[in-house]
């Protein structure tokens, strides 16, 4: 059998296309391979570069939280030494002006307002009124007394001391011509009133207040050289910052006192307020009710005086300390 040159022509047409169907197989495979290569790699790359922030955010994180760590740790620090230093008070002269800093004068929204409610010029008929309001309302207060040596008195010296509140030293006589004629005059007047309540209660007070306060205009003596003596003799007199009003002889009624003390209140972080317990004054009972009734739902502590009191004074006595 012989190939005509049709045949051979057919033949070599075929295999050329048979190349050309494998060429285009092999380099489809190859372009396949590359592309799936390319697709690989590309995730890989990508997986580690997520991979590499995220270590790099853990590592931020990490270094962030041992700095804010190192940062609590020296705040707690620093604050332990404040309040050693604090705590550190040298003798009893300090203890004043150290407790006039340590209570801060800038208000806090979350640390409660403190409220210390003084009444001057008692016992009078009125006292009894007075501590029974603040029991009703479960307060501690501060009084400012005078000397009276009626049972009645007597008896209520000892209610007060018996019912938690704070005993102060007003003057026996509160005769302004007679206690500020000298300083000595001033002494022998409060050492007598001093006696009578140790007697009575058998406490020993230690706070005092000067009639008409220590920036009183009427007396004799000099008075910053008073309440340098007084201090001397380990007094801490106490002024007053929030005034109810019912020192005045003109006719008040309880909502006038009553809106005199919460505003005055509110100015202040600390508030000393200035009542007074004398039988003329009914309305001051009446304000006291409605004073306490408006603030047991407020963030205000109404406290006794006592030897953490930050110290409000009009006029300061003179020492190495203070000014
Ligand atoms: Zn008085």
């Amino acid at each position: 059998m012989t190939q005509t040159s049709g045949d051979k022509e057919k033949d070599s047409n075929y295999r050329r296309k048979r190349i050309n169907r494998l060429k285009k197989i092999i380099i489809g495979t190859i372009v396949g391979w590359m592309a799936i290569s390319l697709v690989a790699i590309s995730v890989l790359i990508y997986h580690n570069v997520s991979l590499n922030s995220s270590i790099e955010s853990l590592n931020k994180k990490l270094i962030t939280s041992s700095k804010e760590t190192a940062k609590l740790y020296d705040n707690l620090n620093s604050k332990i030494e404040d309040e050693s230093a604090e705590i550190s008070i040298e003798d009893e002269s300090d203890i004043s002006l150290s407790y006039a800093s340590l209570s801060g004068n800038e208000p806090d929204e979350i640390t409660a307002k403190q409220v210390y409610l003084t009444f001057d010029d008692g016992p009078s008929d009125n006292t009894g009124a007075i501590l029974d309001v603040l029991k009703e309302y479960g307060v501690k207060a501060t009084f400012f007394v005078v000397g009276k040596t009626d049972d009645y008195s007597l008896g209520m010296y000892k209610r007060i001391v018996d019912e938690g509140h704070t005993i102060g030293l007003h003057s026996y006589t509160h005769r302004y011509n007679q206690i500020y004629d000298s300083v000595d005059s001033f002494n022998s007047d409060i050492e007598k009133l001093s006696k009578l309540i140790q007697s009575t209660t058998g406490v020993k007070p230690n706070f005092m207040r000067f009639p008409g306060g220590s920036s009183n205009q009427v007396s004799n003596v000099n008075m910053k050289e008073l309440a340098t003596y007084m201090t001397e003799q380990g007094y801490i007199y106490f002024d007053w910052n929030v005034v109810s009003g019912d020192a005045s002889s003109k006719a008040y009624t309880a909502e006038y006192l009553r809106d005199n003390v919460l505003n005055g209140i509110d100015n202040y972080q600390t508030s000393v307020v200035l009542f007074h317990d004398a039988s003329s004054k009914d309305s001051t009972v009446e304000a006291l009710r409605m004073v306490l009734e408006q603030l047991k739902d407020e963030n205000v502590e109404i406290l006794p005086i006592d030897m953490n009191t930050k110290v409000i004074q009009h006029v300061h006595a003179e020492s190495a300390n203070n000014n």
